[in-house]
């Protein structure tokens, strides 16, 4: 058939058809441990719940604004100088649904075909499809976890050029649970100010789950202008409310407008009843802070002394998001297997552990655990993981 050209290039996200996969594979009645999705295991919670019955009954069953209601949009403006000490107004806000569409509708204003985008790998699935969905070109700058998994800022240097256009940024980090230091971001920003003509868009979506020390983000930077950054943020996973699908960006009004632009085009509006309800969310997230993260933080150490004592992998302690990224290599070198992606296959098919290799995240020889299952599940599942690994049959 003639379709779209650019369809070759394009690949499904990983995280969703393995979250996808495990989950038929349970529903057929098999036990398995699923480590695949990235989202709170809790459910939202009540009040934000019952803020969304009381719009449905209240007939909020029509069209929004195309970037979102005006409360919300004053609540995030209010958040934003509360968390990043920049004042936005309601015309340089923008709801979406999901940070995945915030996120979209940014890239399809700021690039043209060959542009470059910078990214830091191990970095979410999402980023580069995005980026090459609209023709522009991405040039990774890895990291390895000896690094902590954050580059060096000389080496994000040397991956700029008179063809860079964007950088993205993400911390905490989806896959590596990494955080970035406030010595790395004062580089990064000392960095940008010799290009100015590169943008930056932070997604800052792991906002909440930082478990030592301060949320750092280049979004909070004072030196950094916001004529040139795009921040993105959401409910999503800091209320459980992945299924809601509401993200926003903020930014100068010039880049906001051709984003409502696009969505207008594209979603006319996110879903009317999920702004309500991340309405509310979000103007009591002072009086009643995110329920979840010390359950994750229990659950982040839990995980990390468990796969601390299998001598083959190789794991640093996660700081932020839910994520724990081991290292693999030594158990693939020792094994007939190939790659993760086999690795991720074997431990499905045999013990029932989904996980997502790192190579879904631009770093192959990793895998990627969210870690959100209840305690015991998340016990047994690493337990068998690790016996799985052990019984790995030996290179020949
Ligand atoms: N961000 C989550 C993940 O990485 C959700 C799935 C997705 O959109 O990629 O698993």
């Amino acid at each position: 058939m003639n379709l779209n050209r650019s369809l070759s290039r394009l690949v499904s996200s990983q995280t969703l058809a393995l979250n996808q996969k495990a989950k038929a594979l349970a529903a057929s009645g098999r036990k398995i441990y699923n480590f695949t999705a990235g989202e709170p295991d809790g459910n939202t919670p009540d009040h934000v719940q019952s803020a969304a019955i009381h719009a449905i009954q209240s007939g909020k069953n029509r069209y929004t604004d195309t970037a979102g209601i005006i409360e919300l949009r004053e609540a995030i403006c209010r958040k934003a100088k509360n968390i990043y000490h920049r004042t936005y107004s309601t015309d340089e806000v923008i709801v979406s649904s999901g940070g995945k569409q915030a996120i979209f509708n940014a890239l399809y204003t700021l690039l043209n075909p060959e542009d470059e985008v910078v990214i830091l790998t191990p970095a979410w699935v999402s980023y580069p499809s995005l980026v090459q969905m609209l023709g522009a070109n991405v040039v990774e700058v890895s990291s390895t976890i000896e690094q902590g998994f954050v580059p060096d800022v000389s080496a994000i240097a040397s991956a700029i050029t008179d063809k860079t256009k964007l950088l993205i940024l993400n911390s905490p980090c989806n896959p590596s649970g990494a955080v970035y230091t406030q010595a790395f971001v004062n580089e990064l920003v000392d960095l940008l100010e010799k290009h100015p003509n590169v943008f930056v868009i932070s997604d800052d979506i792991y906002e909440y789950y930082v478990f030592e020390g301060e949320f750092v983000t280049l979004s909070k930077h004072p030196k950094f202008p916001k004529e040139r950054l795009i921040i993105i943020n959401g409910v999503s996973k800091s209320h459980a409310m992945t299924g809601w699908r509401i993200g926003y960006a903020l930014a100068d009004q010039r880049i906001v407008s051709p984003m409502k632009k696009i969505q207008s085009q594209v979603t006319s509006n996110p879903c009317s009843i999920s702004q309500y309800a991340a309405l509310e969310a979000i103007k009591t997230e002072d009086e009643k802070p995110n329920p979840f993260k010390e359950s994750f933080k229990q659950r982040r150490d839990i995980a990390f002394t468990e796969l601390s004592e299998c001598a083959d992998l190789r794991v640093i302690l996660p700081q932020g998001a839910f994520y724990i990224f081991p290292n693999v290599e030594k158990v693939i070198s020792k094994s007939n297997l190939q790659t993760d992606v086999e690795l991720c296959d074997f431990l499905l098919d045999t013990c029932g552990v989904a996980t997502v290799p790192g190579s879904a995240f631009g770093l192959p020889g990793h895998l990627r655990l969210s870690y959100g299952l209840p305690i015991e599940e998340l016990r047994k599942g690493i337990s068998l993981m690790k016996e799985g690994l052990s019984k790995l049959e030996k290179k020949a």
